[in-house]
């Protein structure tokens, strides 16, 4: 079996837990705390990333080894590895919530592959740490099913994301009452291999700073700028603030990807936000259907609707407004302003960028700005389905252009009457203003197909996999894994993957709701 060569940095530099005890607790004065995962019944590889496994320099052979097996389930160490959690803290819903911690993630240390990228592994749901507070460390499968292929189909339509390695099975069953309505079940248990160049959140910072703990501050903030952000060279305090300010602009970034593909991450606490810009924690997120941006999958988010899609470019502000708050003792409040209006511009410009390429636009001007919100208001009026939409507006022939070309992107053929004729209105000013673009008809399409997904991981989708999975039929989520590594190709043979939500879902749990029993 080929070697991970593991360069353990997080433990090697910074200071850890001196109690062993796995019980929890408040931990104080360290970053991590060592812990072993907790050995499973009967573990199964039951998927697992090709391109990933190819960035660890991992064939086929090394991932289905049965030590690498072993070691994918927590039930034993590869020569190198280091066993720990760390400890976070966090605002969730907008408070503070004090320590938090990986409660059920367990790194494996850090690989360094043959081309010197750093990544650092995590085996999320191995069992129960000093952070696992009142839950078992655990995790069922229909969760890990979607975190692992949404990480790995966040990658495929570019967007920064962690990733995940492999899906093992445990064989042994996990106790959770889905519907906080006082009825457990028992169900299948997975752990999840997830993959970044760095795990830590927000929440690492914040928990420092909310203690005192200032030497721990900044030994983490100078610690995460030498191994995360090499290319930031430069002295204290200006680096501080060169750091933050980057930060921002990623967070920034992030947000105007998710909206151009339609993702919703459902539970947009400061401990889920990546120091890397990255897309992290996978638990009730999902995906538009009908555009609507008061949508939110999260049923514990159902009254207030914090987290959902129109809001999260305002959510991911107030993120990084939190770790400007927690970097206070390093950075000055003018130059905190400074990221937070850096984050502003990043966002304006991306969001700006982004829209122009979802209607094949070189850019936007003036006028253009209406003309993009009067289409996001008749899709929310009509119901139109967000990724059909975009996907057939490449179709419109701009010398003649006719909605019927747009049918397909309906839910309701009462509301496509209803907006016809506004609908019509629309198409014509938008054939207008694309035909001052200079690219051929063709290109323009490419244009718009290279930005607009033709498949994403449907909330129904996702659903219909896992109920396959649970009855140990893995073949759905071997197929949508392949499905939405091309995600915007035309795939002949595979339209049922991006068809639109079926009837039967719409109110269906898991296709459009999610709780946070995971
Ligand atoms: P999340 O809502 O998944 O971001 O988790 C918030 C916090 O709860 C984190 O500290 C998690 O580690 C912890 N947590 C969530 N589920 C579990 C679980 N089953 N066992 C232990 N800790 C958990
Ligand atoms: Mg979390």
């Amino acid at each position: 079996m080929s070697q991970l060569n593991f360069d353990n940095r997080f433990v090697a530099e910074l200071p850890g837990d001196p109690i062993s005890d796995n019980r929890p607790r408040q931990v104080h004065g360290a970053m991590w705390s060592a812990v072993s995962p907790t050995p499973v019944g009967a573990p199964q590889l039951l998927a697992y990333s090709p391109e990933m496994a190819a960035l660890l320099d991992l064939d086929a052979a090394a991932m289905e080894h049965p030590d690498m097996v072993a070691a994918l389930a927590g039930n034993r160490l590869l020569p190198g590895m280091r066993t720990y959690a760390t400890c976070y803290g966090g605002h969730q819903f907008g408070a503070w919530a004090g320590q938090l911690g990986d409660g059920r993630a367990i790194y494996l240390g850090e690989v360094v592959n043959r081309a010197g990228q750093r990544w650092e592994m995590q085996l999320k749901g191995a069992g129960p740490t000093p952070y696992s507070r009142r839950a078992d460390g655990r995790a069922v499968l229909r969760s890990s099913i979607r975190e692992f292929l949404c990480s790995e189909a966040m990658h495929h339509l570019g967007v920064p994301t962690t990733r995940a390695l492999s899906l093992v099975g445990t064989g042994e069953t996990v106790v959770r009452d889905m519907f906080y309505d006082g009825n457990p079940q028992q169900e299948p248990g997975a752990v999840v291999c997830r993959v970044a160049p760095s795990f830590i959140r927000f929440g690492h910072f914040e928990i420092f700073a909310s203690r005192g703990e200032q030497a721990l501050l900044e030994q983490l903030v100078n610690f995460t700028i030498a191994r995360d952000f090499p290319e930031l060279t430069g002295e204290p305090p200006r680096l501080y603030v060169d750091w933050f300010k980057e930060i921002c602009i990623r967070t920034a970034r992030l947000m105007a990807q998710w909206m151009r593909v339609g993702f919703v991450h459902g539970v947009m606490n400061t401990d889920n936000m990546s120091i890397l810009g990255l897309t992290i924690d996978y638990g009730p997120y999902g995906w538009i259907d009908d555009f609507d941006p008061s949508w939110t999958p999260n049923t514990t988010d159902a009254q207030g609707r914090r987290y959902c899609f129109g809001r999260q470019p305002q959510i991911g502000r107030w993120n990084v407004e939190r770790l400007g708050d927690a970097l206070s003792s390093l950075i000055s409040r003018d130059d905190i302003d400074d990221g937070l209006r850096a984050y502003d511009a990043a966002y304006a410009e991306s969001i700006g960028t982004v829209m122009a390429a979802k209607f094949g636009l070189s850019h936007l001007v003036q006028d253009d700005v209406e003309l993009v919100e009067d289409a996001f208001g008749l899709m929310q009026q009509a119901e139109m389905d967000m990724t059909e939409f975009f996907r057939q507006l490449a179709k419109i022939d701009v010398d003649a252009p006719n909605a019927a070309v747009l049918a397909d992107a309906f839910y309701r053929d009462d509301l496509l009457q209803q907006r016809r004729v506004a609908l019509d209105q629309w198409l014509q000013r938008y054939a207008r203003r694309v035909r001052q673009e200079s690219a051929s008809p063709a290109s323009q399409a490419a244009r718009m197909n290279a930005v607009n997904p033709r498949f994403v991981l449907r909330n129904y989708l996702a659903q219909q996999a896992i109920e396959r999975a649970e009855q140990g039929d893995l073949s759905k989520v071997i197929e949508l894994l392949d499905v939405l590594r091309r995600p915007y190709d035309e795939q002949p043979g595979r339209e049922a993957f991006s068809a639109k939500r079926p009837d039967w879902a719409r109110h269906k749990a898991g296709c459009s709701m999610l709780s946070c029993s995971s």
